[in-house]
């Protein structure tokens, strides 16, 4: 690699998520590659534990996760795709390919439960829909959902996945302090978004009066309450479930978003996520393979040999601290 190279390749390490989005969409020819393959290094190891939960063997977990990266990555060169939430974006093509792999002859390599799980859910029942009906909660769902993508993607990254602030403040180009600041305004804007809901879909008129006094209840919480408030949280489940969601909406948002967004195996991809976090690092060679984008055949395997040998060196590293650290998140 060029001097020159090597130094926008190291520059590369220094952009927010966004930023290297924009470089995909829009950057020079080179620029463009070397992006790409930072998202890969930066985002691989999730990506690679999620296809896992729909794969047999790590192997097939690979070509998985390379094709959903490829996907995503054309997606972005279309004009579509994500523009902030590179990860939560990225699982969610791993479902939909390995969806698609269900109907093809790619379908032994599959777990049965995944492609039972597919089955269940064909023939037009809408898994997202199902889940949501089922749970009144869906509201919190909902409203995740409906912030803007800056927003969802800090609370994804510090709320579902616990990454440090620091970490977050890198892929989002933010200080850590920073990070602190933007996640309190998205947990605030989602209560918001969730208490509107509620009360949008309040059956009662004395429901829709309570559901504005929710946030101060929750605000004063410990405090001396409204006794109306009190007394109709007593006779109304539904307030009083809302009201037990808006005082612990990390612990519900993080046991619902995963849900929402990713569907299969949601809590699976979280606590194997959570258990042994921010070790596996790709090797820095990766953008050099992926500078002549888009790849041809023989570079394409050459890459896909060659990521899987990095992320299983890494893996081993991975294994070994994770018996030394407990939890590093
Ligand atoms: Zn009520």
């Amino acid at each position: 690699m060029a001097a020159e190279e090597s130094a926008a390749a190291t520059r590369m390490g220094e952009q927010s998520d966004p930023e290297l989005i924009r470089l995909v969409n829009a950057g020079a020819g080179n620029l463009r590659s070397l992006a790409a393959g930072e998202l890969f290094r930066r985002h691989h190891r999730a990506a690679l534990t999620y296809a896992r939960t729909c794969c047999r063997t790590s192997g097939q977990a690979e070509d998985l996760a390379s094709e959903a990266f490829l996907r995503t990555i054309q997606a972005v060169r279309g004009g579509a795709g994500p523009r902030i939430a590179w990860r939560p974006y990225l699982l969610t093509v791993i479902r939909n390919t390995a969806a698609d792999w269900s109907r093809r002859d790619q379908r032994s390599t599959l777990l049965p439960d995944f492609t039972a799980w597919i089955e269940r859910n064909a023939g037009g029942v809408d898994p997202q829909a199902h889940i949501e009906a089922a749970d009144e909660r869906e509201l919190l769902v909902r409203s995740f959902k409906a912030l803007p993508e800056r927003w969802q993607t800090v609370l994804w990254h510090t709320v579902v996945e616990e990454e440090p602030a620091a970490e977050v403040g890198r892929l989002l180009g933010l200080t850590p302090s920073g990070v602190a600041s933007l996640a309190a305004r998205a947990r605030e804007g989602l209560r918001e978004a969730y208490l509107q809901a509620h009360a949008a879909a309040a059956q009662t008129p004395e429901c829709q009066y309570f559901s504005a006094l929710l946030a101060a209840a929750v605000r004063r919480s410990g405090k001396r309450q409204n006794a109306d408030l009190t007394n109709h949280l007593r006779a109304c489940g539904r307030c009083a479930r809302t009201y037990r969601e808006l005082q612990s909406i990390n612990i519900s948002l993080r046991a619902l978003a995963p849900i929402g967004l990713l569907q299969w195996a949601a809590h699976r991809y979280v606590e194997s996520q959570t258990s042994h976090v921010g070790m596996v690092q790709a090797a820095s060679v990766l953008p050099t393979l992926l500078q002549d984008w888009p790849l041809t055949n023989s570079r394409r395997r050459l890459f896909k040999r060659m990521a899987f040998a990095t992320v299983a060196a890494a893996l081993l590293a991975a294994a070994v601290l994770a018996i030394l650290t407990v939890r590093h998140w």
